[in-house]
């Protein structure tokens, strides 16, 4: 009797391989335990076992297997089960699913690098010979390729080496490792706690009449607390008062001042939940019984609360509930860089029983949680973390809160499998038999579609909490504008009065910038040609900062130009603006006040998100403006205005979503506007206040907004009415991809006549000198799925074995949008 293994490999092959194994080992091995295997000519693998056998491959000699690598499953037959679906219903391998699902510390290969660990505390006697071999060569350089290893070992089958170093804690594989996120303290001084009485203070200052110096700082700090509440930095008081840190701390030694610090500790928690949950008001409670209600009904169910509404208070007592009784819950958000807020507000009411999954997490930490929530820890009771989260081995899942559930974040685009994890987590909670909420503001018009028509419950939040009004939010026609004459920059003078009226109070004020497609580009005044990325067809955008041409999609970039490259002509003019030029037009307006930059330039390091927030939460900052990350789910208390520069841009976007997605950033960066007592204010500048979209935005009308969309759904043959796949030919010859496309477009022709649409070149034709040419296939409701996708699978099949197409790759996008 022969025995046989079929495994899944991490890579894009669509059929399991067979492994011989023998008899020992098929007792042994178990589904969803690795082995390593060697796979073509030379690539070692960690393979996950799928099924124990006694079918010998028909077609090839099974090969054996090198090394079991586990003693226990890793992967649950439930995760199992979703990777297949996943694959089937994305169209893609299972070993795509397996590649993304897994912490790669888990996906141990002939490519991985090996790095030291912090060897202090290493125990040399503790390791085998193989083992030391590896800790020595180790001490002379600090990282090591799995092929190099095999050389200082001298044998082939080293993973399972790797694994137990990995276990000890010498190495790690190589990866970027995040570091923890510690917040610079920031130092402060006040006026210290001897001088409160004005007696006091008012003696002070006259005793000090022989110190000029340290009186005008003293007299300076009086007058900037006087103005506002602010916290005032030893930084900012050694401008104001033109003094410096050593006549600062003088006064520190001598008690007139006093320092402090703050800081807000954003990644790490330690310690015991701080806050006690909040009593829901009358409105939340109701929303809350009619959520349970849903659940008893078995019912997916949509929190539609508006911006502020408190749906986070919900939210965490229904966790609560689901953790009393003793089960695990996935809180599944947009993005986490953006949300380290409502982390540390999760971190206070469930204190270390929460932990957060994230791909920026190292390797270690995410193989903690992975076994955390394998073994059903206490710690790991609820799950915060992006998209990838869903792909965790739960054995005992309660619930699922998909946050923000309209962010198209939630959809993966590149590599396979090119998932929606919204969608794939209703079908985690199904396995489990969780239940499952998702909340938004302004929900994506197919998961209200699904509440209307009774398929999910519904239930609406329609006031702010603590009868905060919602913002009143007013449209600025900057045609009307520019041709009075009323413009400073691109500032309408409504505008600018609106911010200089709130930095009087003190108060802080948001402007939102929609960069996509509206960048500063330069051209010629003489010729008018602008210079062009050689590897895509996109203009090249102007930064200030640097003074250099980049290209946003591939990263290409030159210096600033002195002339034209077509005429020479020295004359060239910036076309169009982005957020640095508004930056750079606030800084002359309001020269005493701090601005911030919030986009993809600023927060490009490691904590650049969370050091931008956290200054802007201190209060270091007054303006800030941003791109559409302004829009997700910040709060902060001292916010009073929101300025939109320009709404149109949104509006035009080439998409049949793009009304919806106006309305939804249009509402949302809104709704950081205005979220303590006061009533907030937001103007939109735009070219068409007339628009249907920025009424109902001003109005707060989503009703009419989804009524509307819906509408023009069903008539020109969209979502949710009909389903859409995407099919994508991509190669860098223009010629190639035209007739590859055109082929495969034929061939879905024959199958589905005027369901197939195309082929088509996207706005952006050629990315990194590939170009891409779509073909969509709309699939009405009631022709089945599985058959629809099983000809589009023989269409691709037949497609890659011509071999005038060889190199064309198709990449298949279902539910692309
Ligand atoms: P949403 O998630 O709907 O935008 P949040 O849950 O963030 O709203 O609530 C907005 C603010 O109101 C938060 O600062 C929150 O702490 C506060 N809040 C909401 N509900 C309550 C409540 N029942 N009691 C006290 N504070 C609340
Ligand atoms: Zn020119
Ligand atoms: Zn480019």
């Amino acid at each position: 009797m022969s025995y046989f293994i079929n495994v899944i490999l991490p890579i894009p092959i669509t059929k399991e391989f067979t492994y011989q194994v023998n008899k020992d080992e098929a007792a042994f091995l178990q589904k969803g335990m690795r082995v390593a295997v060697q796979f073509g000519k030379t690539k070692v693998y960690a393979a996950l076992v799928s099924s124990v056998h006694n079918n010998p491959p028909e077609v090839y000699e099974a090969k054996e297997i090198e090394h079991i690598l586990d003693e226990a499953p890793i992967v649950t037959a439930h995760q199992l089960q979703l990777w297949q679906w996943m694959a089937d219903y994305y169209m893609c391998a299972v070993g795509e699913v397996m590649r993304a699902a897994l912490p790669s510390a888990f996906l141990l290969e002939s490519e991985t690098i090996v790095k030291r660990n912090n060897l202090d505390d290493a125990d040399e006697a503790d390791l085998k010979d193989d083992e030391f071999l590896v800790f020595e060569a180790l001490q002379h350089q600090s990282l090591l390729r799995i092929n190099e290893i095999i050389a200082i070992v001298g044998k082939k089958s080293v993973l399972p080496l790797i694994k137990r170093l990995i276990d000890k804690g010498i190495v790690t594989v190589e990866e970027e490792i995040y570091e923890q996120y510690k917040p610079k303290l920031i130092r402060y001084v006040k006026i210290h706690p001897n001088y409160k009485e004005e007696i006091a203070l008012r003696n002070l200052i006259d005793e000090m009449s022989r110190a000029p110096k340290q009186r005008e700082v003293l007299l300076r700090l009086f007058s900037l607390q006087a103005k506002s509440t602010k916290p005032v930095t030893v930084k900012e008081l050694t401008k104001v008062a033109n003094t410096t840190t050593s006549v600062i701390k003088s006064l520190i030694d001598k008690e007139v001042l006093e320092e402090y610090h703050l800081q807000k500790d954003r990644v790490e928690y330690s310690g015991e939940p701080n806050t006690s949950i909040k009593q829901l008001n009358s409105y939340q409670q109701q929303a809350f019984d009619e959520i349970k209600s849903h659940f008893e009904n078995d019912k997916v169910t949509l929190l539609h609360g508006v911006t502020s509404s408190g749906k986070t208070e919900i939210y965490v007592r229904l966790i609560k509930e689901v953790i009393e009784a003793g089960r695990q819950v996935l809180y599944l958000l947009p993005e986490i860089a953006l949300t380290t807020q409502l982390i540390t507000r999760l971190q206070s009411y469930f204190g270390d029983q929460l932990s957060v999954y994230h791909s920026k997490y190292s390797v270690n930490e995410r193989v903690e949680v992975w076994n955390n929530v394998k073994e059903d820890k206490n710690k790991a009771r609820v799950i915060i973390g992006a998209r990838s989260a869903i792909f965790l081995p739960f054995v005992n899942l309660g619930l699922v809160v998909i946050d923000e559930e309209h962010e198209s974040s939630y959809k993966q685009y590149d590599p396979a499998p090119r998932y929606h994890s919204r969608d794939t987590a209703i079908v985690l909670a199904n396995q489990h038999k969780a239940k499952v909420l998702l909340g938004s503001a302004t929900p994506s018009v197919e998961t209200y579609h699904n509440s209307v028509q009774n398929k999910f419950g519904l239930v609406s939040l329609t006031r702010r909490h603590g009868n905060v009004l919602m913002p009143d939010i007013n449209l600025i026609d900057i045609k009307e504008k520019y041709r009075k004459k009323q413009m400073t920059g691109h500032f309408s003078d409504t505008l600018l009065g609106a911010i200089e009226e709130v930095l009087k109070e003190g108060e802080q004020v948001m402007l939102f910038q929609n960069r996509r497609g509206y960048s500063p580009v330069v051209e010629c005044t003489t010729c008018g040609h602008s210079p062009q990325c050689p590897n895509c067809d996109v203009s090249l955008t102007y930064h200030n900062f640097k003074n250099q041409l980049r290209c946003h999609y591939c990263g290409h970039h030159i210096a600033m130009l002195l002339q034209c490259m077509a005429c020479g002509s020295a004359d060239l003019s910036t076309k169009g603006f982005g957020t640095e030029q508004i930056e750079k037009e606030l800084l002359a307006l309001f020269p005493d006040h701090s601005i911030g930059r919030m986009d993809q330039d600023t927060t490009r390091g490691k904590h650049g998100y969370e050091k931008i927030i956290d200054k802007f939460e201190q209060h270091q900052i007054d303006i800030l403006i941003g791109t559409q990350m302004l829009a997700k789910g910040l709060d902060f208390r001292n916010v009073s205005l929101v300025g939109v520069m320009n709404a149109d841009n949104l509006l035009n976007f080439p998409d049949f979503r793009a009304h919806e997605r106006s309305f939804q950033l249009l509402q949302q960066v809104s709704g950081r506007s205005g979220r303590t007592q006061k009533r907030g204010k937001v103007w939109i500048q735009t070219y068409n206040p007339y628009h249907q979209i920025l009424q109902q935005v001003t109005t707060y009308d989503y009703e009419g907004m989804y009524k509307d969309q819906i509408e023009e759904r069903r008539q020109y043959k969209y979502p949710p009415f009909y389903r859409l796949i995407k099919i994508t030919g991509r190669h860098k010859d223009y010629n190639k991809t035209i007739l590859a496309t055109n082929w495969v477009f034929t061939a879905l022709k024959n199958s589905f006549g005027d369901q197939v649409l195309g082929p088509e070149f996207p706005p952006i034709p050629r990315i990194r000198n590939q170009y891409n040419r779509n073909i969509l296939l709309k699939i009405p409701q009631g022709q089945s799925l599985q058959k629809t996708k099983a000809v589009v699978k023989k269409i691709e099949t037949t497609f890659s074995s011509i071999k005038d197409f060889s190199g064309v790759r198709l990449i298949i996008n279902v539910d692309f949008y």
